[in-house]
């Protein structure tokens, strides 16, 4: 394969990246105490976007001092419609900016060009969804004891902490401030060290919109020191943080011994993907290979794990090797199908797992190895990797790979999928593809999953909760779930 591009960039993004890159701290743009810089690196090409601010525990300090202020004098007294208007018009400015917003997660975070444009879509959208509730945020009213009003109401909760993953970088980011913004909480915003652009970028636009000085804060820098210096700040009333179980384990403990904050995470996932021999085969197949290598496998929800029954295994896994050969893979920018791997580390992790997989007995049908394209040698790209197998035992069926690749395995019966989807320490999401309603039903109220997907897959809106069982996850964002998490509820008793 051979790279070629050509592609013209808003004058907004060139504009951008020519910038010093600094932290925003109480409506300001500084640079960091340390003076220290990592840098941004383009994962199709290898080459250097820009220099990134490294904040350590003095920044740390600096932003959630800045939001506890503008919380205690701005934020928490501003009237709700006002905080409404306030985020309605961030979300007006990113669609105003939606291209440049597209072509930074891009050169960042390599996925391609439409890809990217549904995440800034759905962080539009997430806005929006949630600067209406900022004048919906009810209480109750419990009539117990004669001539006593009870009622219940909801307070923001303070200053809250970010943390955010690579994968979806903005949009993830949007799950959280969105909410956490409209119940009145001033927020300290992580994004992933490797994948910081749409973050700062938005700051521009925050700065734009004329939130108060201290309410938004973003601090750029990797899990330590930065986001160990956010957990553990005692300033901080709650800590909301995708990414991995191993680090959403740790966060746990850290945060155990520093005051117990509140504490939210969206973790990993090694979710089934079940195909019953009554399926619509022609659906299945223009899904499967997407459900399977989305984000070149980068995905949370990726349906990694795929048992077909026994009478259609053949056909399905013949339709999903024709349509993942189909799938081109290369530069973000000229919009394939797949993009490249975040970078060279991740690339060893999935090639390992390959290893591993071979090693334990699986048998690889396609992929297994890297591609190389010529002019993005510096890149990391992996073919979509399929191996079928039957024992739910091995490395590969049993731990998140965060590739492009899948384990398909045959079943015979109701009862036995059901037992090994739910073999998982996992439980995010699973999807179920049967013609037979009463079936579908039945998986869906048996399988530990907090979202099940029957005949269709990856499904999302900000109006329905989302969030894992098991070790994918403690709490629910998005919809009105997300409220409960970004505030506390009162009860006041008054007798009259
Ligand atoms: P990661 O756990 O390595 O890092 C996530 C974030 O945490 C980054 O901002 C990182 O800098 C920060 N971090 C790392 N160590 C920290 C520490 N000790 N204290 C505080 N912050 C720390 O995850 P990743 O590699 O960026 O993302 C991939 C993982 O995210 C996968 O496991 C994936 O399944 C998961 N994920 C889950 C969801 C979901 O909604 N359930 C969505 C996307 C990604």
């Amino acid at each position: 394969m051979k790279a070629k591009c050509t592609y013209r960039f808003q004058q907004k993004t060139l504009d951008f990246l020519n910038q010093k890159q600094q932290l925003f701290i109480n409506g300001k743009w500084i640079s960091p105490k340390r003076k220290e810089y990592f840098p941004a690196i383009n994962p199709a090409t290898g080459s250097l976007l820009c220099e990134i601010p490294l904040s350590d525990s003095d920044d740390v300090n600096h932003a959630v001092e800045a939001g506890n202020n503008a919380f205690h004098t701005q934020w928490r007294e501003m009237n709700p419609e006002s905080r409404a208007e306030l985020i309605f018009k961030l979300a007006d400015l990113i669609e105003r900016d939606k291209q440049v917003l597209i072509e930074l997660e891009t050169l960042d975070n390599g996925k391609p060009l439409d890809k990217a444009s549904y995440d800034i879509t759905s962080v539009i959208r997430h806005f929006r969804y949630y600067a209406g509730w900022a004048t919906k945020l009810a209480g109750s009213t419990y009539p117990v004891v004669k001539e006593t009003l009870v009622f219940t109401k909801r307070e923001p909760l303070g200053v809250v902490g970010l943390i955010v993953p690579w994968n979806f970088p903005l949009m993830i980011t949007a799950w959280k401030l969105a909410p956490a913004l409209t119940c009145g909480n001033c927020c300290v915003l992580k994004p992933s060290e490797k994948t910081s652009l749409t973050a700062l970028y938005l700051g521009r636009l925050i700065e734009e919109v004329g939130f108060p000085d201290g309410v938004i804060n973003i601090l750029t820098g990797p899990g330590n020191p930065t986001g160990e210096a956010l957990v553990c700040h005692s300033g901080i009333h709650k800590i909301s943080f995708t990414g991995s179980t191993a680090v959403g384990k740790r966060i746990s403990g850290q945060n155990a011994k520093h005051k117990l904050k509140r504490i939210s995470l969206e973790l990993g996932g090694k979710s089934p993907n079940v195909i019953f021999s009554d399926a619509d085969l022609d659906k299945v197949s223009k899904s499967l290979h997407w459900s399977s290598f989305y984000n070149s496998g980068q995905e949370c929800t990726l349906g990694s794990r795929v048992y077909v029954e026994k009478p259609v295994f053949d056909q399905v896994i013949d339709q999903l090797i024709r349509q993942s050969k189909k799938l081109t893979i290369g530069n973000g920018l000229e919009n394939p199908d797949l993009g490249p791997l975040i970078d060279r580390q991740q690339c060893q992790r999935v090639l390992s797992y390959i290893e591993s997989g071979k090693n334990d007995g699986g048998k690889l049908v396609l992929g297994g190895q890297e591609l190389r394209i010529r002019g993005l040698e510096k890149g990391c790209f992996i073919n979509p990797t399929i191996f079928t197998h039957n024992d739910d035992d091995i490395r590969i069926v049993q731990e998140e790979i965060f590739g492009p690749v899948v384990v398909i395995s045959s079943f015979d019966s109701f009862d036995e999928v059901l037992g090994r989807a739910n073999n998982s320490s996992y439980g995010l999401v699973a999807g179920v593809w049967t013609k037979d309603s009463q079936k579908a039903f039945r998986f869906a109220d048996k399988i530990d999953a907090g979202t099940v997907w029957i005949n269709g897959y990856d499904q999302f809106s900000p109006a329905v909760p989302f969030g894992g069982f098991k070790e994918s996850g403690l709490g629910k964002e998005m919809g009105k779930n997300a409220l409960d998490l970004y505030t506390r509820e009162k009860a006041i008793w008054y007798n009259y």
